[in-house]
């Protein structure tokens, strides 16, 4: 039975890798440090330790106590739009706590792949749809956290061997998203908005263009990834085909939760315009679903398990490191305290 760590594992995509993962029979230990997941979600089966990947006294143990075959790293905060304001905390979590899990990998030498979880992020304001040909060109702090990552463990295979696999997903929405995190995640914001009797929010006049990708589409192939050894050392974008404009979503989303529209313009924000990939690597390579899941199925899944989960009160990020050019619907809520706290 292999022994797979997940990162991230109480968040939303890692927690559907870990049941997976259950389910294609290996010995799951989830570290997370909460921070944006919840206990609830980590997967029943699956070991749990609370930590930070930035203990890196944490990470040295966990890999000696367990010498994994296979490492899943999912633990980040995802936040693209805030991440210029959290510049510090953001490449000290996504970048310096990677590093400390390749070092592990390394050392323990038992550690068979290592899979990634980037995003597209690192193409920047590149030309849709995105292909892995691109040279990445990020132009916000998380892609070029994502990018760094990306080419340490590139490198880290040319000087000591660690195979790998990167996974560049985008705008995944489905059940256990934390939809309470006012920063990203547009679905779990507008369902959020929707239950609590809110508007929903589009910054700008809701033009820009993303697609969106249901889980399964995502979660299940990362999981699989690790046993198609022909696929090391790619990189891969993975999810939805479909581009729409924020407004269509909205509309969308206002069908599957059953409520009236009601949307709130706000200022347009420092934002790629339009943002979505070229998935035939994938399908390829990968042993895919030939047609991802349609928004609105997905859309009505997760619809029914946000109705049951409830309304969550948005949290604000403590500890922004500039506040200047923030939009100002952020910029109202600044608390200068820890980096990383996240209050109701
Ligand atoms: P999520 O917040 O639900 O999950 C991330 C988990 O990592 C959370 O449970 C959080 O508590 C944990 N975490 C954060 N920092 C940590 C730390 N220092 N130590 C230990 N645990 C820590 O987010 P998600 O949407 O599931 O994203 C998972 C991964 O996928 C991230 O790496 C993200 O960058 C990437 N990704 C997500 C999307 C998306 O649309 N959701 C798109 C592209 C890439």
């Amino acid at each position: 039975m292999p022994t797979s760590l997940v990162t991230g594992g109480a968040g939303f995509i890692g927690s559907h890798v870990a049941a997976e993962l259950l389910r294609a029979g290996h010995q799951v230990v989830v570290l997370d440090d909460l921070s944006g997941g919840v206990r609830p979600n980590v997967p029943e089966g699956a070991v749990f330790h609370q930590g930070d990947i930035c203990d890196q006294a944490l990470v040295d143990a966990l890999f000696a106590e367990w010498r994994f075959d296979y490492v899943y790293h999912l633990a980040a905060y995802a936040a693209e739009g805030l991440s210029h304001f959290i510049k510090r905390f953001n490449y000290t979590n996504n970048v310096i706590g990677s590093i400390n899990l390749i070092n592990a990998a390394v050392n323990t030498g038992t550690v068979r792949c290592f899979v990634f979880t980037s995003s597209i992020a690192v193409y920047g304001h590149a030309e849709p749809p995105m292909t892995e040909e691109l040279t990445p060109a990020p132009v916000d702090p998380y892609g070029i956290a994502k990018y760094a990552v990306e080419q340490e463990l590139k490198v880290t295979h040319e000087m000591f061997g660690l195979p790998y696999i990167v996974f560049r997903p985008h705008n995944v929405y489905g059940e256990r998203q934390n939809i309470g995190d006012r920063y990203r995640n547009v679905v779990g914001i507008f369902m959020n908005q929707i239950l609590r009797g809110e508007p929903c929010t589009i910054f700008g006049d809701g033009e820009q263009t993303r697609a969106f990708s249901y889980i399964d589409d995502v979660a299940i192939p990362i999981a699989r990834s690790v046993e198609n050894p022909g696929i090391y050392g790619e990189t891969f974008n993975i999810g939805g085909d479909t581009a729409y404009t924020v407004n269509e979503l909205a509309t969308a989303v206002f069908e599957a939760m059953g409520a009236p529209p009601a949307v709130d313009h706000l200022p347009p924000r420092h934002e790629v315009a339009h943002a979505y990939a070229d998935h035939k690597k994938a399908h390829a390579l990968l042993s895919l679903n030939p047609h991802s899941v349609p928004l609105a199925t997905g859309l009505a899944a997760m619809a029914a398990w946000a109705r049951q989960h409830g309304p969550q009160s948005p949290s604000v990020f403590s500890g922004i490191e500039i506040a200047r050019n923030m939009p100002p619907s952020w910029q109202a809520l600044v608390v200068p305290e820890e980096p990383g706290a996240v209050t109701d």
